[in-house]
């Protein structure tokens, strides 16, 4: 299989090699030459273990690559935490519960890939790597977590001043060793752009092994279609038809994913798209045009973007608006609403929602009728132990609310000192703040 750019379909390369290149050198983002169709009866039983089926799902798009023969002990070394389809007779619907690995989201999925693949990529070459990697809170965590302590990779995180929660602030700036944490002055767009400014600069990009972990990586991007792949399958043995599914969106990689695992045959109905205040997804529905726009901070802050970039995957993979809106519908919720569904979850349901999760929450508790819930599963993005801050006090409101859990996995890494440097939003301070003086 190989890989292009969304922006020319030449030239092509294979997985280990896009993952080594982060974004295209044209600007565009790597997709696959064509999506592998499986065919669900043979191909996967909803009983393989997680590991196994991500290993079957991913197996076309490594066919002839460098890796194709690591791929078992990647996926068992990455997949190491389950991702459970979770039901329980006082919720609504299902939830699919992505939230188990070390950092309590759904980025450590793709970040633990992508490190497995890359460790053994730079192996092979005997060469070394510096990540650069812009997150709205999550990303960082995953990433830094997933490459701690991995030889032959630097990692540098970007992330937006007073725009995470402080558990994530933790997450971000825990680590040390080859891990170091830049809190830029400026949103997560700025903290996007300086990446990509970095990546567009060829001789930065030479000097420094420079690779992206972002989730405009096809090697974060890919893995992220196993767990639809594995929760779509669950659900059609038990229900007999395929799941719709309601995803927190930001940059839109997870529900790009969702969207893969559908085209490639997986029992999936309809995706939706569930934003936060950030509207550039909605725009484009009502308008034909996408446009982006200034992010716009919210209590679910890992979806702050403006201006999405796996957009262009969209492009890609729908060229017209009418075929987008057949397989696909756009919901938003503002902190009113996430607030509101938080309160009505913990009341009525007796679960804890993040507010990425709620913003979902909401769309399906008020836009799908209740005859219809059965038909979908709610995708929850973080555990609410990391925005506990903003959870707690609306629980307080809620009598006999549930206690919110603290994972173990979280609980390890409050324990970790704190370091971290400032740095304007230019890149040319960055540059100079991050590698010419370490
Ligand atoms: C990153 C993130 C999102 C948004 O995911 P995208 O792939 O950027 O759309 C949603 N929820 C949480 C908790 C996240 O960390």
């Amino acid at each position: 299989m190989k890989f292009h750019s969304t922006r020319s379909k030449t030239p092509t390369l294979t997985f280990s090699d896009a993952i080594n290149e982060g974004l295209a050198p044209d600007g565009g983002l790597y997709v696959p030459e064509h999506l592998p169709t499986v065919d669900v009866s043979g191909c996967c039983d909803a009983k393989l273990s997680f590991a196994r089926l991500a290993e079957k799902v991913l197996a076309p798009f490594l066919n002839d690559d460098p890796l194709e023969s690591k791929l078992g002990e990647i996926c068992s070394q990455a997949f190491d935490f389950p991702v459970p389809l979770a039901n329980n007779t006082s919720w609504p619907f299902p939830v699919l519960e992505l939230f188990h690995g070390p950092t309590a989201a759904f980025k450590d999925v793709g970040a633990r890939f992508l490190a497995q693949s890359l460790a053994r990529i730079l192996e092979t070459k005997n060469t070394e790597a510096t990540i650069l990697v812009a997150t709205s809170g999550d990303t960082g965590g995953a990433v830094a977590s997933a490459f701690f302590e991995r030889p032959r990779v630097q990692v540098k995180v970007l992330f937006p001043k007073g725009a995470v929660s402080p558990l994530q602030k933790h997450q971000l700036t825990c680590w040390g060793k080859n891990i170091s944490s830049f809190e830029v002055e400026g949103d997560f767009d700025d903290c996007q752009r300086i990446v990509k400014e970095a990546f567009s600069d060829p001789v930065l990009k030479k000097k420094h092994h420079l690779t992206s972990a972002n989730s405009i990586s096809i090697g974060r991007l890919l893995p992220q279609i196993t767990y639809y792949a594995y929760a779509s399958l669950q659900f059609y043995e038990h229900n007999g038809k395929p799941a719709s599914i309601a995803i927190p969106s930001g940059n839109i990689g997870n529900s790009v994913a969702a969207l893969l695992a559908k085209r490639m045959g997986f029992p999936i109905d309809q995706i939706a798209f569930c934003t936060n205040a950030n509207r550039a997804v909605r725009n484009y529905f009502e308008t034909g045009n996408y446009q982006g726009f200034p992010t716009i901070k919210t209590m679910a802050n890992a979806m702050d973007v403006g201006n999405p970039s796996n957009m262009e995957r969209i492009f890609w993979l729908y060229p017209s608006l009418s075929a987008l809106k057949r397989d696909t519908v756009v919901s938003q919720a503002t902190d009113a609403e996430i607030t509101k569904t938080i309160e009505q979850a913990a009341r009525e349901f007796k679960t804890i929602w993040c507010p990425h999760t709620a913003a979902a929450g909401h769309f399906l508790l008020n836009n799908i009728p209740l005859s219809e819930w059965k038909n979908w599963i709610l995708v929850a993005t973080a555990h609410p132990a990391k925005f506990a801050d903003s959870v707690q006090p609306i629980l307080n409101g809620v009598p006999a609310a549930p206690q919110i859990p603290i994972p173990s996995q979280l609980t390890q890494i409050a324990k970790r000192p704190s370091h971290y440097e400032n740095v304007s939003a230019r890149l040319e301070d960055f540059v100079r703040q991050a590698f010419d003086r370490h």
